[in-house]
């Protein structure tokens, strides 16, 4: 489709960033392109236009397109920020990486009951992030329909982590 071949012709792959043995997928390339951005923008809204309610924008590089599809779609934008960024009140959810932990924060008060909320990002990696998010949007009160990403790391074992939940990949590697 479209959308996938626009994405795979903007894509860069860094070797060893951040860290040795790590592919990393940088999207930047895309994001720069106006007409590849617009129209990318325009496929994935054609896709839930009329399902959701909002759109949750994981932080950062989810910001980045959750607030052209908000608009496209005509409903709000939320954000799921790493820990201690948001001003209170916060709903928080601690998960464990590789080594250490992260936790991601969402203000319960921007969602509205029972809304049906769109999580994006460009990358599902091994689904903590994602997974954390679709349980603070719960906690919340709203209700997280499906996770939209770009670019699904297969290998990683995102989709498993997410079980029970649904996951649309742009591409998958
Ligand atoms: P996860 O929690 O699924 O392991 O990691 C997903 C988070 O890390 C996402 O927010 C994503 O942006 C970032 N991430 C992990 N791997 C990559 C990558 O190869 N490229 C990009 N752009 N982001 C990545």
């Amino acid at each position: 489709s479209d959308a996938v071949s626009l994405v795979e012709s903007h894509l860069r792959e860094v070797p060893d960033f951040p860290a040795p043995g790590v592919l990393f997928r940088d999207i930047t390339p895309l994001i720069a392109d106006p007409q590849a951005f617009k129209v990318l923008i325009e496929t994935i809204a054609e896709r839930y236009r009329g399902q959701v309610d909002a759109v949750a924008g994981l932080e950062s590089r989810g910001f980045i397109l959750g607030a052209p599809l908000a608009i496209e779609m005509g409903v709000g934008m939320l954000t799921v920020r790493k820990g201690g960024r948001l001003p209170g009140p916060v709903v928080g959810v601690d998960y464990d990486l590789e080594y250490g932990s992260a936790r991601m924060e969402l203000q319960p008060f921007t969602v509205a009951d029972g809304q049906r909320v769109l999580v994006i990002d460009d990358v599902l990696a091994t689904g903590g992030t994602a997974n954390a998010a679709f349980e603070l949007i719960e906690r919340a009160g709203g209700v997280p329909t499906r996770l939209c990403v770009l670019i699904e790391l297969r290998e990683l074992g995102g989709r498993e982590r997410l079980a029970g939940r649904e996951v649309d990949a742009v591409l998958t590697y």
